[in-house]
């Protein structure tokens, strides 16, 4: 069983042993979601599936929860911005403990690579990078068929690789990360920067079309020309990003996913340009640009995965 902590919703998924979804469930999340809210929103989700699957409530084996947030690997929860009241909180032991079983919780980019490797995507792939492009911009790194966390659990954060030095503040705090450039976030800051009258009439075209701006932009680039000119700038800074992960990597095959994926991948084209402009060693032939196939249960569907890898230590 696998659960996905988002922002809007927590989602759980039950899935068999060859990765197909069996059953799923979701909650509101709400917005700051301390621990004790935590334990609540997981128990009455697994109960539910388990209770629909016919299963004693409790008899189901491990647990994987994917969080938006960087985990060190003891499982802290070491930076959240939507989640400060579970920041430092060593989540898989507290939720173990909780709900009477073994819980495993993980970087939600990770858990959707995982997803993507299991009928998905990147099936039977052994070496993929998974950018997950939404709010923000986060990466999964699966290399040798595993999923890479480095030594103290924190990679793979593609999105915060610099990409324009000194250039516009993200998040992180840092200057010129690729999420800075290419998010609903970084377009948000891309619109304020515009002048006065250019920046309202995308605001209010978002607003009447009742999107996300970067989905409006993406769709009015064709007949507006400072639309066109932010598209082209979020593309040109993906490719230079992608160039430089398959540059340092070696990697054959890239999944775009998230909410914008759908938007980015009709501009598949263009980005593979920006791609080939940057790459060194590898050809624009040798690598794969696909969509990721699990949509919005990713998170969940991956969480799942690692639970039940858990017990032969893969993964
Ligand atoms: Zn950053």
């Amino acid at each position: 069983m696998g659960l996905d902590l988002g922002g809007q919703t927590i989602k759980a998924v039950l899935v068999s042993p060859s990765g197909a979804l069996l059953d799923q469930a979701s909650l509101p999340s709400g917005g700051d979601t301390d621990l004790r809210r935590l334990v609540d929103m997981v128990a009455t989700l697994v109960g539910g599936l388990e209770s629909s699957a016919g299963e004693t409530p409790g008899s189901s084996a491990a647990l994987g929860l994917g969080v938006p947030g960087v985990l060190d690997s003891a499982g802290r929860l070491l930076g959240s911005p939507n989640l400060p009241a579970l920041q430092g909180v060593v989540l898989a032991e507290r939720l173990a403990a909780a709900l009477a079983r073994p819980v495993l919780v993980e970087n939600d980019a990770n858990c959707a690579a995982l997803a993507e490797g299991l009928g998905g995507a990147a099936d039977g792939e052994l070496d993929y990078l998974l950018v997950t492009l939404g709010t923000g911009l986060g990466s999964g790194l699966v290399l040798g068929g595993k999923l890479y966390r480095g030594p103290s659990g924190r990679g793979c954060e593609l999105g915060h690789a610099v990409i324009v030095q000194g250039g516009r503040r993200c998040g992180c705090s840092a200057r010129g990360c690729l999420e800075a450039y290419v998010s609903e976030t970084a377009t948000v800051a891309m619109v304020d920067e515009l002048d006065a009258a250019q920046r309202s009439r995308l605001l209010a075209r978002a607003g009447q079309e009742d999107r996300g701006l970067a989905h409006s932009l993406f769709e009015n680039a064709g007949g507006d020309e400072v639309a066109a000119r932010l598209v082209g700038q979020m593309i040109a800074a993906l490719g230079a990003g992608l160039a430089s992960a398959v540059n340092s990597m070696d990697l054959p095959l890239i999944i775009l996913g998230g909410g914008l994926a759908p938007v980015f991948m009709a501009r598949v084209d263009d980005i593979r340009r920006e791609i080939a402009a940057g790459l060194f060693a590898r050809g624009i032939d040798e690598l794969r640009t696909v969509a990721a196939v699990h949509g919005r249960l990713a998170g969940a569907m991956g969480a799942a995965r690692l639970a039940g890898l858990a017990g032969v230590g893969v993964g």
